[in-house]
């Protein structure tokens, strides 16, 4: 079964049509199995990334709050090798990061070839939170879909690899979520009146979600739709997700290091070659 709900163009989504709490028919038992394996692939073809240095994985992850997204980023972190990349989480902009374009600050996390960078919260945010509080004229964010199509498109065309992932929960899963880090004394810190206040303007979130996946969506920057009621299942989505994304480029990036390899054997080869006819000794 094919866990995976791309979106890579344009469509009217209709959120509400995805079942948060579906594990496609996966039992937690499945996926403690099947888990490992696509970690273990995970860090095979961060490693490949890295060394062929060619492209970039950027990963963006937007979601309600208590969607997961510090866990998403904790799980797919903890299996790769943390020297290939950084994580990032995009708060209120600063008063410097106001006073440039939205995409200033966005463009400054953006991954270096060979490096994955992994966004909480993103570029994305100044189509949600700001279209729901009305935090610029609606021409202005209107406007911003386009503009971050043409980011994404550009960033895509300097050998950027984008994943976009929407972690969908229930408004009851958020609930039991939140309260559930009331009655933990080490989860309380999380807590934060916001939370709830947030949790009035659930509709109208759902809302943004669904235009901001439908009309920013493309082969080059999809968006998976991620069912995320049940952690086990989201973390397993996701790295589903990037494997599948990523194993597209391992027959280039093993080519890539196999040229580079030969390249340095043949100087290894002329190097001991002179050293050879000169009679110096180095081993
Ligand atoms: P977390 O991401 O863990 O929820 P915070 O509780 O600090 O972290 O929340 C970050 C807040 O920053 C969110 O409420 C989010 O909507 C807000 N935010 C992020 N980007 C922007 C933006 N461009 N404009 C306004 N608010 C933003």
């Amino acid at each position: 079964m094919n866990h995976l709900r791309i979106i890579d163009a344009p469509k009217k989504i209709e959120l509400d049509a995805i079942d948060p709490a579906d594990t496609g028919k996966l039992s937690k038992a499945d996926v403690e199995r099947e888990l490992p394996k696509l970690e273990a692939r995970l860090a095979e073809l961060q490693e490949l990334l890295y060394a062929a240095a060619r492209h970039s994985v950027l990963i963006v992850l937007q979601g309600m709050d208590t969607a997961g997204k510090d866990g998403t980023v904790k799980h797919v972190m903890s299996h790769i090798n943390p020297m290939g990349g950084h994580a990032w989480s995009f708060k209120v902009p600063t008063p410097e990061e106001a006073a440039h374009d939205f995409l200033w600050r966005i463009h400054q996390r953006t991954p270096a070839r060979g490096q994955f960078a992994i966004f909480n919260r993103s570029h994305y945010e100044d189509v949600l939170v700001v279209r729901v509080h009305n935090l610029v004229p609606k021409d202005v964010w209107k406007a911003r879909y386009e503009q971050i199509n043409q980011f994404e498109a550009q960033l895509a065309a300097d050998n950027t690899i984008i994943c976009k992932f929407f972690l969908h929960i229930s408004a009851d899963e958020q609930r039991q979520r939140l309260l559930a880090r009331e009655d933990d004394a080490l989860k309380s810190w999380k807590l934060s009146v916001s939370d709830w206040q947030e949790r009035a303007f659930w509709d109208d979130y759902q809302k943004a979600y669904g235009q901001a996946v439908g009309k920013c969506a493309s082969e080059e920057a999809p968006w998976y739709l991620v069912p995320a009621n049940q952690k086990w299942y989201r973390d397993y989505v996701v790295a589903a997700a990037l494997v599948q994304r990523l194993s597209a480029y391992e027959h280039e990036w093993k080519q890539a290091l196999e040229e580079r390899g030969k390249t340095e054997l043949e100087a290894l080869r002329q190097y001991r070659a002179t050293q050879a006819s000169t009679g110096a000794s180095n081993q």
